[in-house]
């Protein structure tokens, strides 16, 4: 059996406890891909220390030659994606097809940070006294601890390590346990592309041991996460202490809106997708769907058709449409929900349990699910599940339909689906949330433009576009002034 190391100051090195933990496929248990170091807080520090040793040398490289590193891990990248895309898929279990995506997503945000690379932009702007000339520029944060989640193994740690790189932060990695291998493979290749030792470190670990460590370590200078709500406000609590700069992406509760104009059969293919892509283990998964009373009927008619007969197995096989979700306890996480809902009065017509026979019973099978008539304030409307399951709500017009969509603590993506030019301008301006799709589907984010969320999805920061530069640098402001004399700004006034 493969056993990996973690990576610290540019070498591999085995696990100190001597611990591991083992990396399974979710669409079959009983298949080990590999095992990992159970890391300890003491290799958290050796990996600090090679970070903190190692970021004077990589900010003193020009910010285009540091991206020349980046687009060569695009172009490895780019050349091993459908051998790291089938990895992806037998660690996360998502489909093959959205799989090549997540590698995809890492290949653009790498080439876009080479091109970033040339730009990162600053800003100049004029003083108020004359002969003084006033600008600002980006300067690296420091030491980044990275902390992502298992449900985008490829885009997510990429969204973040590349532009910190390219900034001239370094970065010490913890990824989740249970997609380590896609970690392992991405530092790889920013090895092979020239990264200089104790630039990248990875260690491998659980979220309370290794994440904690990074948090409350004193020479972390930032934390960059993804993950969930909770965890999120435990990183702001504890990373708030030492005053690090912390970005969190967090959870959702995202909804997608169909008027009684809406092109139904495209609305359909949008609301599948986004319902069930990632077997609902998506930030961005359609979890409420919201439909105008004169389509209700038919909509949801068709809907429950087409999910009634989705194709869910191992996502290795090109005609499956569904893979599992990732372990056991998220299965028991979302069957647990499905009970709440039925508890609550909300109607189950599809759905509400683990698949079985021959073909699941080694991996964690959920069918798609469907409730109807469910009520706006309760649990399964309120909370995340992070599964294949859907709420379905019955609304009279537009206004209703945004007041619904609205009515959740998390505010991330959101789509509508109609014809109407003046509703969906409506809806631009009143949905509160970070995205807003008109006539697509609550996911399929883009690498080069702002991605978060409002109220409890985050706490005000973008990743992607170059607004995630925001987060990895810190801006320099310079007052130069070339009058000769003291000038002294808002005291003296300025004469011809
Ligand atoms: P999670 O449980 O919050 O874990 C995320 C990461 O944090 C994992 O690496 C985890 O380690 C680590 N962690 C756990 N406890 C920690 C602690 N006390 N200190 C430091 N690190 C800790 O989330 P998940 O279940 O893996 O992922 C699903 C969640 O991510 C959902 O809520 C989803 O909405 C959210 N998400 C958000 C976005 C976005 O961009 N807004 C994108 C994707 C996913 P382990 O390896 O031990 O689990
Ligand atoms: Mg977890």
């Amino acid at each position: 059996m493969m056993e990996y190391k973690n990576y610290i100051n540019g070498k591999w090195v085995s696990s100190k406890s001597g611990k591991y933990f083992e990396n399974r496929n979710p669409a079959n248990w009983d298949e080990i891909i590999g095992i990992f170091p159970l890391s300890t807080s003491d290799e958290v520090d050796e990996a600090v220390k090679a970070a903190k040793k190692a970021f004077k040398y990589w900010a003193s490289i020009p910010a285009p030659k540091r991206g020349e590193i980046l687009r060569k891990a695009a172009e490895i990248l780019m050349k091993r994606k459908e051998e790291i895309s089938r990895i992806l898929t037998r660690e996360n279990g998502k489909i093959l097809k959205e799989a090549r995506g997540d590698t995809q997503e890492g290949i653009d945000t790498a080439f876009y940070a080479f091109g970033e690379g040339r730009r990162l932009f600053s800003y100049t702007t004029p003083s108020e006294l004359p002969n003084k000339f006033c600008l600002t520029f980006r300067r690296p944060v420091g030491v980044f601890g990275i902390i992502t989640p298992w449900n985008f193994p490829i885009a997510l740690p990429s969204w973040k390590i590349f532009p910190a790189l390219l900034a001239g932060n370094t970065v010490v990695f913890k990824p989740p346990v249970d997609a380590p291998l896609c970690a392992y493979e991405l530092v790889k290749i920013l090895e092979e592309a020239g990264v200089p030792e104790g630039v990248i470190n990875l260690v491998f670990g659980s979220g309370s041991v290794v994440g904690e460590a990074i948090l409350a370590h004193p020479d972390i200078d930032g934390i960059a996460f993804t993950g969930s709500s909770e965890v999120g406000a435990r990183i702001a609590e504890v990373a708030g202490k030492t005053l690090k700069k912390i970005s969190l992406e967090l959870g959702g509760k995202n909804a997608q809106i169909v008027m009684d104009d809406a092109n139904l059969e495209l609305a359909l293919e949008g609301a599948i997708w986004g319902a069930y892509a990632t077997a609902g283990q998506r930030c961005t998964a359609t979890s409420r769907i919201i439909v105008h009373e004169k389509v209700y009927d038919e909509f949801l008619e068709m809907f429950y058709e087409r999910a009634k007969n989705l194709k869910v197995g191992n996502g290795l096989d090109e005609s499956v449409e569904m893979g599992p979700v990732i372990n056991e306890s998220q299965l028991k996480k979302i069957h647990e929900y499905v009970e709440i809902g039925k508890k609550e009065g909300a109607k189950l017509i599809l759905g509400g349990e683990r698949l079985k026979g021959e073909e699941y019973d080694k991996g964690f099978f959920y069918k798609p699910t469907i409730f109807t008539d469910v009520s706006p304030n309760s649990r399964i409307a309120q909370e995340e599940i992070f599964g294949p399951v859907v709420c379905f709500f019955k609304v009279k017009d537009i206004d209703e339909a945004i007041e619904v969509l609205n009515n959740t603590k998390y505010g991330l993506s959101s789509s509508i689906y109609t014809q109407d030019i003046n509703k969906a301008m409506k809806a631009i301006e009143k949905i509160e949330a970070g995205i807003t799709y008109i006539n697509g589907p609550t996911i399929g984010a883009e690498c080069h433009l702002p991605f978060g969320g409002v109220k409890n999805t985050g706490n005000g920061h973008r990743e992607g576009g170059w607004t995630v530069y925001d987060i990895f640098t810190e801006i320099k402001t310079v007052y130069i002034d070339y009058s000769g004399k003291l000038q002294k700004a808002q005291i003296d006034t300025w004469e011809s």
